[in-house]
């Protein structure tokens, strides 16, 4: 049997990277790791190929090759989902679709055979079913799978070259319940980690396709499970000395990773170089509104502090659109995050994702106008705010034209490599900024192409002065920021 995995390919939007990407001769940030999880369940006599259409194409040789097409996707990726699924279909492939968005929305695909709900519960009793000739049109999870039952990612069938990072997962689900959040809807409230071994020997495998450098922990809520972690860590710890630190991890986590010193301390040892953080409003109404109680127990900028000062960059969500913010919510965020020195503020939109707690409440209150994009960041609403739409939209625009603004963004930039100052650089050379190839690119780009090359230079010359240790990371991180440029000037024409 030939299976062909196929990874449908994303808008351009803040997280795709695209633009700084480019300059390390990258393709996309992440390899698709559901996809490459699903491959490590196949009977091992299948041959497997995998197209992720985010750093190639998809041709009608692949299309023809394969017995099976088997697709995985999110809420943002749906379009092209479904002209894969339709090719497919006229291909007179047989079709699976798993993944994210059918679990929350499914709809008309015309696919032949549905997973809703994680794989390990589901994927396995498809094989059975197809071995004895009665596979089923819909699968569904019955609950949540212990992650022990999760195989190893099948990482050698990814291109790994045309990455910027690996991915690997520790942990499903979320222990807090934010209003707007589709993580617990999908994967619930009770936080399911791996066993210390069983991410370990991830980590091995990954060590031995002979990557180095970044690596994402993908887990929407890393701390999710404290008391895991807090086992994880050491283990973690003593895996990368070993070796010499081979990876630099980055990870997401809620603000209360902030309280807890001992985590903090040992995340630092272990590599981890980047936390996101889903901050959302300095606005206490609006937090309370959104269910978030956890981001009101101590002060914001204190919390983010606090974990830079553990060499972490924090990176961070941000969300405009709530029914309690005032009319000066713009100034307000964009105060906050000049002060919290966060280079990588995601700002966006409230969305109403289908089957949240948010989407129900605004379904009673009749104020819900579609389907979201899955991009929060289009200048686009699917419902009635209680803000002027149009007000909100501009508000929104300006955000992101003051914080994405050179000037603005290097100061941020320099504040942190500040704040992490006393932190030992990076383990390994950052990927981005760590050949001089890639650094020519990115001067030859932003200094001498570019518009505002002049607030490069200055940066460029403060971070030799202030921050040498730390050069590869300022560069990567301006790169970056060229991306957050490039994108906002799309978005607000
Ligand atoms: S902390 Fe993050 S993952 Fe957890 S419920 Fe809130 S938004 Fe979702």
């Amino acid at each position: 049997m030939k299976v062909l995995l196929v990874y449908p390919e994303f808008p351009d939007t803040y997280w795709s990277f695209k633009h700084a990407l480019r300059f390390e001769g990258k393709r996309a940030a992440f390899p698709p790791l559901g996809l490459l999880t699903v491959s490590a369940m196949l009977p091992a006599d299948w041959e497997r190929r995998l197209v992720d259409m985010n750093i190639e194409s998809l041709t009608e040789a692949d299309l023809d090759w394969a017995d099976l097409v088997l697709l995985s996707a999110m809420l943002v990726q749906k379009d092209s989902l479904r002209e894969v699924v339709e090719k497919c279909r006229d291909k007179g492939k047989r079709v699976l679709v798993g993944g994210p968005y059918v679990s929350t929305t499914c709809d008309d695909l015309p696919a032949d055979h549905i997973f809703i709900g994680e794989a390990e519960q589901t994927f396995p009793e498809f094989l059975r079913d197809f071995e004895l000739g009665i596979p089923q049109p819909v699968y569904r999870a019955p609950e949540k799978p212990q992650l022990s039952a999760t195989p190893v990612p099948d990482f050698k069938l990814a291109k790994l070259d045309a990455y910027s990072a690996m991915s690997v997962q520790y942990s499903r689900g979320c222990p807090f319940q934010c209003e707007f959040c589709d993580i617990i809807e999908i994967y619930g409230r009770v936080p399911r980690t791996k066993s210390n071994a069983q991410l370990l020997v991830e980590l091995d495998a990954l060590y031995e396709t002979g990557w180095r450098g970044l690596v994402f922990i993908v887990d929407d809520n890393f701390i999710g499970n404290k008391r895991n972690v807090r086992g994880l860590l050491p283990a973690l710890v003593e895996w990368s000395g070993n070796r010499d630190f081979p990876f630099s991890f980055i990870t997401e986590a809620s603000v209360n990773l902030a309280e807890d010193e001992h985590l903090l301390e040992m995340m630092r040892q272990a590599g981890f170089r980047r936390v996101f953080l889903g901050i959302e409003t300095p606005v206490e109404e609006s937090l309370r509104e959104a269910h978030k109680g956890q981001n009101t127990h101590r002060g914001l900028l204190e919390s983010v502090s606090r974990i830079q000062h553990y060499g972490m960059e924090v990176m961070a969500g941000f969300i405009v659109g709530f029914d309690h913010d005032p009319d000066d919510i713009f100034e307000r965020q964009i105060e906050f995050i000049r002060e919290s020195a966060i280079p990588l503020a995601m700002v966006g939109l409230l969305t109403a994702l289908p089957d949240t707690q948010l989407w129900r409440r605004l379904e009673r209150e009749d104020r819900l106008v579609r389907e979201s994009s899955g991009n929060n960041t289009d200048c686009s609403l699917n419902f009635v705010p209680q803000m002027d739409s149009n007000r909100l939209i501009e508000g929104y625009k300006r955000i992101l034209r003051t914080i994405y603004s050179s000037k603005e963004y290097y100061r941020r930039v320099s504040d942190c490599l500040e704040r992490i100052k006393q932190n030992p650089p990076e383990p390994h050379r950052a990927a981005l900024a760590g050949s001089v190839a890639a650094f020519l690119r990115i001067a030859l780009r932003l200094g001498v192409f570019d518009r505002e090359r002049a607030e490069f230079w200055k940066f460029l010359r403060h971070t030799i002065r202030e921050h040498r240790r730390h050069f590869t990371k300022a560069v990567t991180l301006a790169a970056m920021g060229y991306h957050f440029r490039r994108l906002t000037e799309e978005y607000c024409r």
